[in-house]
């Protein structure tokens, strides 16, 4: 943690499995997960975050612990989008602190495929990002297995498509990316992000109480139309709030857009 933060030069607890201090020993200057393509719901990965972050804190004795989840999806509005929700979860032991730092990841290779008997996997695999990103296959129709996991070499990746091939009664093979961060450099950097997000937040002391982690908690949509006034999906104002005390303040966008363009308008742009 850098000087100058209350945590500058203390030792925090990070519960992780895969690799992920990679990605935030740099932002915090500083191991549970679990994650291999099964799809949570946001409130789900809130509480695994939290209950890692405890388990940590209770195995290291520390009095300072994080931990990171992150849920994978079709975009609400654009099913054909895939979008990731990054969660970081501090806590503060002696504080009594909790503090989420948490981001929608537009930029995700977030992706599945059933290839057909003697189809060519290779256009899939481009576009996943292979070999760099990891990939796991299993033959097509059984839900219970074998997972082909670190699948990072293109021959050995030919050796498990033939196998579930062989599995599979169809020759269909089940192809999903791996989500899991050591296996996915661009989960990764969204880490890293979100980890200097967090250092950044733990920096800003509440105006009310004092006590760190004063940052957005929440953001409304709303933004009024330019022409007829009514309110749109786009971001209207950031609520800032303290993690200790109670206080919070709506604030306008960072940008200063005050309106939005009639094109994001249900009623001038239906
Ligand atoms: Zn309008
Ligand atoms: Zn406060």
């Amino acid at each position: 943690m850098p000087l100058g933060s209350p945590y500058g030069g203390q030792r925090i607890c990070l519960a992780t499995h895969h690799g992920k201090e990679r990605a935030l020993a740099r932002p915090f200057a500083l191991g549970l997960g679990a994650f291999s393509g099964e799809v949570q719901r946001l409130d789900d990965a809130l509480s695994t975050c939290r209950s890692k972050a405890w388990i940590g804190l209770e195995q290291s004795g520390l009095g300072l612990g994080m931990a990171s989840e992150a849920s994978f999806g079709p975009h609400p509005a654009v099913p054909m989008l895939a979008v990731g929700q990054e969660l970081l979860v501090f806590i503060d032991r002696a504080r009594d602190l909790t503090v989420v730092e948490q981001r929608i990841e537009w930029r995700t290779n977030y992706a599945q495929k059933r290839l057909k008997p003697g189809e060519d996997p290779i256009p899939w695999l481009k576009q996943v990002g292979f070999p760099s990103h990891g990939v796991i296959a299993s033959p097509s129709e059984r839900a219970d297995g074998p997972f082909f996991k670190d699948l990072t070499d293109p021959v050995v990746l030919q050796e498990a498509l033939a196998a579930c091939r062989r599995l599979a009664s169809q020759g269909q093979v089940w192809l999903a990316t791996d989500m899991r961060a050591h296996r996915n450099p661009t989960r990764m950097r969204s880490i890293r992000r979100l980890g200097v997000e967090l250092v950044r937040r733990l920096g800003s002391p509440c105006p009310g109480c004092g006590a760190p982690g004063w940052g957005v908690i929440d953001r409304q949509a709303g933004l009024p139309c330019r022409c007829c006034g009514t309110p749109t999906d786009l971001l209207a104002v950031e609520v800032w709030g303290c993690p200790s005390c109670e206080i919070s303040a709506p604030r306008a966008r960072r940008d200063g857009l005050e309106a939005a363009d009639p094109q994001h308008c249900p009623w001038c742009n239906p």
